[in-house]
């Protein structure tokens, strides 16, 4: 090795990024592991050499960034730190993956091939669906690999700059789609925000540069509102007598984009920009003890908003997250959000899946992950579904929900999607005990199949070895893995009884002299406008087609069929289907360029789009078309997997049409008056029809429902901006 001082200053660039890497790993390092990173290091170093990254510098310094965020951003290890050092020497340079194996051993040829497999699926084009199953495949088999290719997947998004605009809304759709959930799910809440971040930035960058100069012109006033929220609460945090920090954490961009998005309201409106977290640092026996008094110091200052209160604290989630929150009412009637935790608790919802090895047998934890990951195993190990199908039932039940905790009649702790049934349940303890469910008792109670279970629900399976799943089980159920059982169980079930059909049909052909034969029945499958040959000996079975039909309409001719020509028959085109007078009350379309009232098309339920909401068309499996709003939860998805069935839509201004639009309105419930008060302010005001208004009040606080007849969304706008005005309103929110 040159002396430093010799080096050339970009050589001395690469050196102290590697000298900062070694600061990073925080526990003491083996000699073994110390030699194993500096190997790594120099293999990689003299790869890498004649190579530039698109911005111009080394390009070892990326390998060594992304090294750097395993360690201080994620928490991993030397082996994994030595894997992310090699991660893209196969890939980008002479070297062989025999070459790493014989160097460093098989364990960590594997990691560095699984990395060079993820990376060319992303290459290669091919459907995100695909991608993101084969990401999910690696995750059951070896996490880490997944986290460095998310450490890698970051440092990309941090520096694409290079890229071209294509490449760089390319990667950030992948990202959204794939990595920011992933995140999400491991519990690596500072990757998953940073990520969506990253990809706004990229998406809607003039939004992105609005609300950061905002955030930053905002910061002064924000930080006197904090001060004087903490102030009285720090001598009684004092008294509990252990070390602690107390401060404001501003709200990522992308959720407050989210929220201006969802509330049609502008930034200045926007009340949560931040959230105060009270961190503690306390023995593992004096936790709960510890946050519980903290809660009570928050809450008896400043006024707690009822049900506002989410403990993880007792009941983790299932990505390792734990914290109490609570959103209280702070100086001017504004609501804070406080969120309570402990040291440990803070590493592990920075860091997540890597540092709860750390904490390993601390809690149920090491549970609720491989239940988890369990559960993805599961649902990869289900052949024959394809991979969108496969990744909506994931994007479902696994990626994103919230859980809830119920438990066997012995007391076994199961953990199911929120929404989960009676069925899924029954599905969750084996195959086998769903196929067989007859009935099931909740709480000591019969329920039907599809009764939606509760946090500490005690359910009980009743089986019978006669019972079969049908079609209809398939609405009983919202988790993946009871979706694909009942699936493929139906498919083997027509596929069965689909073999009488095949036997009578076979018999038929061999009286007429004909050997059965692929040609035939391909030919069938056609003409009947049928999916498979199991589909069509289903239906012979079913008797949907007879034999006899067939052979009206085909005879044999050689060794196939042939169709037998019509005499006589006049041939008409379809009815058009009866044409339903549209109610145009909620306003015209044009769908890409042309009126759509050529096409059939309604509007999508679970968006509800109104005259100006942004809105896409989405061509449905039966040709007809559905109008989404561009916002709608469903849209990404959409979007990624089906992006040549979207077509462009858009609002015709016409005036004198109305649609109804609901709003939550929350706030300080001072006394009676408080709905003239709100009738008054939209009625009379902006001369707006209210069509239902209710309201509820608890302990100085309200909440009310108001659905509004207006005519497009900037009315709503001011109506949603006058209400805000008002001095005991709180919030405002669009319902969706
Ligand atoms: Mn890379």
């Amino acid at each position: 090795m040159t002396a430093i001082s010799n080096m050339s200053p970009e050589d001395k660039m690469v050196h102290n990024a590697y000298r900062k890497l070694l600061r990073t790993i925080k526990t003491p390092l083996e000699d073994a592991d110390r030699k194993l990173i500096r190997d790594a290091y120099e293999l990689a170093v003299e790869a890498h050499r004649p190579q530039r990254r698109k911005s111009g510098e080394p390009y070892i310094l990326h390998p060594l960034a992304v090294a750097t965020i395993c360690t201080e951003e994620i928490g991993l290890g030397p082996t994994a730190v030595a894997a992310a050092l090699l991660h893209d020497v196969v890939e980008d340079t002479p070297v062989k993956l025999e070459d790493i194996r014989a160097k460093f051993g098989a364990q960590i040829a594997k990691m560095v091939d699984g990395l060079t497999k993820l990376d060319s699926a992303y290459n290669a084009e091919s459907q995100q669906a695909e991608n993101v199953l084969k990401v999910l495949s690696t995750l059951v088999e070896d996490v880490r690999v997944v986290l460095i290719k998310m450490a890698d997947r970051l440092h990309n998004m941090r520096t694409l700059g290079a890229m071209t605009r294509q490449k760089q809304l390319k990667i950030a759709a992948e990202t959204s789609y794939v990595y920011a959930p992933l995140a999400h799910r491991l519990g690596l809440y500072g990757l998953k925000t940073e990520f969506l971040d990253l990809c706004m930035k990229v998406t809607e960058p003039e939004a992105y540069h609005d609300i950061a100069r905002n955030l930053a012109d905002t910061k002064r006033d924000r930080n006197r509102y904090i001060n004087e929220f903490i102030k009285p609460l720090t001598p009684h945090l004092d008294a509990i007598g252990v070390p602690y920090q107390v401060y404001g954490r501003p709200k990522s961009i992308y959720s407050i984009w989210n929220k201006i998005q969802s509330k049609r309201v502008p930034f200045e409106e926007i009340y949560d920009l931040f959230a105060v977290r009270i961190v503690m640092d306390v023995p593992l026996d004096r936790e709960r003890l510890s946050c519980w008094q903290a809660y009570s110091i928050v809450t008896n200052v400043h006024k707690p908003l009822p049900e506002r209160l989410k403990d993880w604290v007792t009941m983790p989630k299932s990505n390792g997250y734990e914290s109490l929150h609570t959103t209280v009412i702070g100086p001017q009637g504004k609501f804070v959000e406080v969120q309570i935790r402990t040291n440990r608790m803070d590493e592990i919802a920075e860091r997540g899946f890597a540092a709860h090895w750390k904490y390993k047998g601390v809690n149920n934890q090491k549970d609720v992950f491989e239940q988890w990951l369990d559960s993805v195993r599961e649902i990869l190990e289900d052949p024959g579904e394809n991979a969108v199908e496969v990744l909506e039932t994931f994007k479902d039940n696994n990626l994103f929900n919230e859980e809830i905790f119920v438990y066997t009649p012995k007391g076994e702790l199961r953990i199911l999607p929120k929404g989960a049934t009676a069925l899924d349940f029954a599905f969750s303890i084996h195959s086998d005990v769903g196929y067989h469910c007859t009935a099931v008792k909740v709480n000591n109670k019969l329920v039907p199949m599809g009764c939606v279970l509760k946090n500490g629900d005690q359910v009980k399976v009743i089986t019978n070895k006669n019972q079969k799943p049908s079609e209809d089980w398939l609405k009983f159920v919202v988790t993946g893995k009871a979706k694909s059982k009942i699936r493929s169980a139906m498919k083997e079930e027509r596929r069965k009884l689909g073999e009488y059909g095949r036997e009578a049909f076979e018999r038929k052909l061999r009286n007429l002299k004909l050997e059965p034969n692929e040609e035939i029945v391909e030919k069938l499958v056609r003409y009947f406008d049928l999916d498979s040959h199991v589909d069509f000996y289903y239906s012979i079975y079913m008797g949907a087609i007879t034999i006899e039909r067939i052979f009206k309409l085909f005879m044999p001719e050689g060794n196939t069929l042939v169709e037998i020509p019509k005499v006589g028959e006049e041939v008409r085109p379809p009815e058009p289907p009866p044409s339903k007078k549209r109610d145009l009350s909620k306003g015209r379309l044009m769908i890409n360029g042309e009126d759509a009232e050529r096409y059939s098309y309604s509007l999508a339920t679970c968006c509800n789009p109104v005259q100006g909401d942004d809105i896409f068309a989405y061509v449905t499996s039966n040709a007809t078309l559905k109008i989404h709003r561009t916002t709608c939860p469903n849209a990404t998805n959409l979007m990624a997997n089906y992006g040549y069935r979207i077509m462009k839509a858009e609002w015709v201004h016409t005036p004198g049409t109305t649609f109804v639009a609901d709003l939550k309105i929350t706030g300080i419930d001072d006394g009676p008056g408080v709905i003239e008060r709100l009738s008054h302010a939209i009625s009379s005001n902006l001369n707006i029809n209210i069509r239902t208004f209710s309201i509820a009040g608890d302990q100085g606080y309200f909440e009310g429902r108001v659905s509004l007849v207006v005519q497009n969304t900037d009315q709503l706008s001011i109506a949603i901006r006058s209400l805000l005005k008002l001095p005991n309103v709180s919030t405002v929110e669009r319902v969706v």
